[in-house]
């Protein structure tokens, strides 16, 4: 059953009514086409990428993240895992190494101003504490103060990497609990304040429920860049895909070097597939898709209507 069926069903019989779920959580499927705004609007924001692997924000909201870096917002990058086991021919530990230095290039590229490396070890993230990896988020989220994050969707479809569902999960509560006085009420003798996380965009690599798509047309080339310098983890899918060719008794010329220009054809082949497809759904030349859940608006009328001067 589609999720979007799901809900149906679920609305029909009385399970998600009003008293169980806001208008900030009550899922939408209206989708709404964001574009490009002039001027720098989101000036005094603050953005959080929040992912387990240094490749994952550059393929599936890189060109997002460079808009609004570009509108006004400042961004930081927060990396759950070590990334140890994402390369083709390196030991564990040059592993490490080759994507702690991917990173800062990445950092460059997109003009996020800020890296935090939480260094859980890669593909074992669902071994831990979510308790903790929350703590940690929520700690971030107060120390920022931080309004929007970028992460995997915690309800994603079909999703293999542990990694990803793990820090997904973490990030959705920790974005919640930063608002609480009594969650860790330790942060605010250390001068921190409650403060949660209003707006979420969520991407997934398998089905998820999008409401809103972003054009990346004017952004489509910062992505690419932000894609290539991944250059480890790229190396490593253009190593994979040639031994698997080789299996078949093909090679791809363009890809059989593996050097600069191969990641320059590999990231534009990867993201021209993706994201091409993805505008040609909505009329535009480049597009990336998330889930979007914004900040609470249930009380504004009221407010209008009721509120007066202290
Ligand atoms: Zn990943």
């Amino acid at each position: 059953m589609e999720r979007r069926d799901l809900f149906k069903g679920a609305l029909a019989a009385g399970l998600l009514s009003a008293p169980q779920l806001s208008a900030q959580t009550a899922p939408t499927t209206e989708v709404v086409i964001e574009r490009a705004v002039s001027g720098r609007p989101h000036t005094g924001k603050v953005l959080a990428l929040v992912t387990p692997h240094l490749d994952d924000g550059p393929f599936f909201a890189g060109g997002t993240v460079t808009k609004l870096l570009g509108e006004g917002y400042t961004g930081v990058f927060i990396r759950t895992s070590n990334d140890e086991k994402d390369s083709y021919d390196l030991t564990l530990g040059e592993t490490v190494l080759a994507n702690e230095r991917d990173a800062q290039s990445f950092l460059q590229v997109s003009g996020l101003k800020q890296m935090f490396d939480l260094g859980y070890r890669n593909h074992r993230m669902d071994d831990l504490a979510h308790t903790e990896i929350r703590a940690r988020l929520i700690f971030l989220f107060r120390l920022l103060r931080v309004d929007t994050v970028f992460s995997y969707d915690p309800w994603g479809h079909y999703e293999e990497n542990p990694d990803h569902y793990t820090t997904a999960q973490a990030v959705e509560a920790a974005c919640w609990m930063a608002g609480g006085h009594l969650d860790m009420p330790e942060h605010f003798a250390a001068g921190l304040k409650p403060h949660s996380v209003s707006e979420k965009y969520y991407f997934a690599r398998g089905p998820q429920l999008v409401n809103r798509v972003v054009d990346i047309g004017p952004t489509f080339e910062t992505k690419l860049a932000c894609l290539r310098a991944c250059r480890t983890m790229v190396t490593h899918m253009i190593k994979d895909l040639n031994a698997s060719l080789v299996e078949r008794k093909l090679q791809l010329p363009a890809l059989s070097a593996a050097d600069r220009d191969a990641i320059n054809e590999y990231t534009k082949m990867a993201l021209e597939t993706s994201d091409r497809a993805t505008g040609r759904r909505f009329g535009l030349d480049y597009a990336e898709a998330f889930h979007y859940i914004g900040p609470d608006r249930s009380m504004d009328e009221y407010i209008a209507r009721h509120a007066v001067p202290l």
